[in-house]
């Protein structure tokens, strides 16, 4: 008996345990409450399930009335005013086809003066672009007239000199009157062009010496002469650039540059009054 007690008696502490965790409760019971729990939370869940149901068939009338009452809000702001009567006030509104008509032309009408105004502000931009297309035309022409000022701006061709002698002097080594103006200068001070231009003649030119012939752009002849080196032979030229050498080639009894200006390239005409009337002064 003790032997058949004693083995029960392990499992006894567990049972024990288990009375102590339902004290009072054994067998079915736990079971019962169990499904009591079970049902507490089904009806838990359902309650509020219930209570939703309840709810969404009360609000049918509710949302069909706000949804009678949004469609007119929507259709003209004047039915909006129905939503504190949506018994009647919907139902007259929305049998009424003339109001809807009206509602139709009227969004043409405001899609008509959309399409206005866009065309208004496409012409503007339009107008605009025009005026600033205009406006930098004119600022190009200005900076253009500028650079060509610049360009037609002349410079003397030597910065350190002494005029030793004028057009039209005579003087027993020239064979006619002197037809220049000379720029002493030591051998080598730089010669620079007086303008823009192109050089149109570079070389050996006798009693000139080494000759430079630069062809300004209105065709007047300017000549470098009595080089000891020239620098540019050919092409364009600004003025100020260096194009040779001050020397003591040619017909001459000391180092200095000879100018000539030739209008046209026919006969040369006095350097000094040209200059003058360019606004430099020699
Ligand atoms: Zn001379």
């Amino acid at each position: 008996m003790a032997s058949t007690h004693t083995p029960a008696h392990p499992a006894g502490p567990a049972a024990g345990t288990r009375l102590l965790e339902h004290p009072g409760h054994d067998g079915p019971e736990p079971d019962d409450s169990g499904l009591l729990a079970v049902e507490t939370e089904t009806n838990r869940h359902r309650m509020p399930r219930q209570t939703r149901g309840a709810s969404p068939l009360l609000g049918v009338t509710a949302v069909a009335a706000t949804l009678g009452a949004t469609g007119f809000a929507s259709a003209t702001p004047a039915a909006a005013p129905a939503v504190e009567a949506p018994d009647e006030a919907p139902v007259a509104l929305a049998a009424d086809p003339g109001l809807a008509l009206a509602a139709r032309i009227q969004q043409q009408a405001d899609s008509q003066r959309t399409a206005a105004e866009e065309g208004a502000r496409v012409q503007a931009a339009k107008e605009a672009e025009a005026k600033a297309a205009a406006k930098e035309a004119e600022a190009k022409k200005a900076a253009a007239e500028a650079e060509a000022k610049k360009a037609a701006a002349l410079t003397l061709p030597v910065s350190d000199y002494r005029l030793s002698a004028h057009y039209g002097q005579s003087a027993r080594y020239w064979a006619n009157l002197h037809t220049g103006l000379d720029f002493a200068a030591d051998t080598g001070t730089p010669v620079m062009a007086i303008g823009q231009g192109t050089i149109t003649s570079a070389g050996w030119s006798g009693s000139y010496g080494y000759r430079i012939v630069e062809t300004l752009p209105d065709g007047t002849e300017i000549w470098y002469c009595h080089l000891s080196s020239i620098i540019k032979g050919s092409g364009s030229v600004t003025g100020g650039q260096q194009i040779g050498k001050v020397g003591a080639t040619g017909n001459v009894t000391g180092p200095h540059l000879h100018l000539e200006v030739r209008p046209g390239g026919g006969a040369p005409v006095d350097p000094e009054t040209w200059l003058e009337q360019r606004g430099l002064t020699p």
